[in-house]
C-alpha cells in the first residue's frame, strides 16, 4: 500500500474553511512520524477555484473531484464519491474535520472502507514505536492515546488543536481534475440550507472574554458575569452552549464548535466544565483563567490559572477587591 495521508478539504459558500489548514497541519505532523505523501481531496460543483486556493496555499497535490449537483454539502454523496476515490488511492490515513460536516460523513465512510475511525484528535504522539492519536474521554477529564492496527485509519481532527500555516506555499501543488461518475446511493434528499442569521456579538474581536457556563446556576447570575466583564476594557460576555440553549445568553455569544471561535488575550471561564466542543472554540486564547468548584474540572487542563471555588463567592469578592480604593 502506498503510504499516503489524505486530507479531505472542508468548504462552504465557495470558501475553503480555516479548519482545512489545521487538518493539513495535523497531516504534516503525522508525516514527521511516518514518512508519507500528503494529498488533498476536494469535492464540489464547481471545484476549480477551491482546488486552486488549496494548491497555492499549501503547495500540496490536490485531487479536485467535480461532483455534479454537489453545490451544497451532502453526506451520502460525500461517502459515495470518497469511497470510490479511497479504494483507488489506498491512503493509510484519511483526515477530516471534527465539525458538523466531518462528523456527518467520516464515521460512515470508515465503516464503508472497513477502516478504523478515531474522532476528536487533538494531538499525535509516538509511544513504544507506535503512532497514537490523542483524544479526550470522560467529558474531557481524561485523555487517551489511541493506536490502531488497521491498515486504514479515518481521523477527525478537532478544530483549534493544530496551528495552520497562514503563509502561502512558494510553489503551488499539482491539481488533478476528475469528475465523479458513480451513481450515488443517496438515501436523503437535500432540501436546501437554512443559513443562521446569528452573527458573533463582538466576542470574536474582544481582548477579554468572560464566559458563563451552567455553573452560574440561574439566569439572574448573568448580571454577576456582566459586572466582572465591566472591569476590563475591550471585553465581551460569552457563554457555553447550555447557557445559550437555556436562553440566558444569545447564540451570538456561544463559544465552541457550533458557536464561534475566539482568541482573546484573556479568557475567563466561569462555571464551565471544559467539554471538547467548548474548548475547541477558546483554547487558542492568550491566557485562560477558570473558576470552577470541581477541582477535577476538565477546563483546568487548558487553563493558566485554576480557581477552585464557588463562583458566587469568588466573583463578588474579586469585584470588591478590584474596585475598592487602594490605600496610598
Ligand atoms: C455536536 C455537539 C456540539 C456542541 N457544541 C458546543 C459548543 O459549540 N459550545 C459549547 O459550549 N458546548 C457545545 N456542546 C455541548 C458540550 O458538550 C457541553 O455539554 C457544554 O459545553 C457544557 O456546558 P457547561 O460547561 O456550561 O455545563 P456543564 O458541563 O454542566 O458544567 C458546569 C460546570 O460548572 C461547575 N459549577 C457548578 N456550580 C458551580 C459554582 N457554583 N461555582 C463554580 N463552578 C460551578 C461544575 O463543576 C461544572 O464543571 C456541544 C455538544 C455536541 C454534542
Amino acid at each position: 500500500m502506498t503510504s499516503t495521508i489524505l486530507v479531505i478539504a472542508e468548504h462552504a459558500d465557495g470558501q475553503i474553511r480555516p479548519v482545512t489548514g489545521e487538518i493539513v497541519a495535523c497531516a504534516r505532523q503525522l508525516q514527521q512520524l511516518q514518512p508519507a505523501d500528503i494529498r488533498i481531496v476536494v469535492l464540489g460543483d464547481p471545484v476549480e477555484t477551491l482546488a486552486e486556493t488549496l494548491s497555492q496555499k499549501t503547495g500540496l497535490p490536490v485531487d479536485a473531484i467535480r461532483t455534479p449537483h454537489l453545490a451544497e454539502y451532502h453526506g451520502d454523496t460525500y461517502r459515495d464519491v470518497l469511497t470510490d476515490f479511497i479504494k483507488e488511492l489506498q491512503p493509510r490515513y484519511i483526515c477530516a474535520a471534527h465539525t458538523s460536516q466531518g462528523l456527518d460523513f467520516a464515521p460512515g465512510l470508515a465503516v464503508r472502507i472497513k477502516a478504523a475511525c478515531i474522532t476528536g484528535v487533538e494531538a499525535i504522539v509516538e509511544a513504544d514505536g507506535e503512532i497514537c492519536f490523542t483524544r479526550r474521554i470522560c467529558g474531557g477529564k481524561l485523555t487517551a492515546d489511541i493506536a490502531s492496527p488497521n491498515a486504514q485509519i479515518v481521523l477527525s481532527v478537532l478544530p483549534g488543536s493544530f496551528s495552520a500555516d497562514s503563509s502561502n506555499a512558494t510553489t503551488a501543488g499539482a491539481i488533478c481534475y476528475r469528475t465523479a461518475i458513480s451513481e450515488t446511493s443517496a438515501r436523503t434528499i437535500p432540501c436546501g440550507v437554512l443559513r443562521s442569521s446569528v452573527k458573533a456579538s463582538g466576542i470574536t474581536e474582544a481582548d477579554v472574554v468572560v464566559a458563563a457556563g451552567r455553573g452560574i446556576g440561574d439566569r439572574e447570575n448573568i448580571a454577576l458575569i456582566h459586572r466582572l466583564t465591566a472591569l476590563f476594557s475591550g471585553s465581551a460576555v460569552a457563554g457555553s452552549r447550555i447557557v445559550c440553549d437555556q436562553g440566558w445568553l444569545d447564540y451570538a455569544q456561544q463559544v465552541g464548535v457550533t458557536g464561534f471561535s475566539v482568541q482573546p488575550a484573556l479568557y475567563i471561564a466561569c462555571g464551565i466544565s471544559g467539554a471538547v466542543q467548548h474548548v475547541s472554540g477558546m483554547r487558542a486564547s492568550g491566557f485562560i483563567v477558570s473558576i470552577n468548584s470541581d477541582p477535577n474540572a476538565a477546563i483546568f487542563n487548558v487553563s493558566d490559572i485554576c480557581i477552585v471555588e464557588d463562583l458566587k463567592t469568588f466573583i463578588p469578592l474579586f469585584i470588591e477587591t478590584a474596585t475598592s480604593p487602594h490605600p496610598d
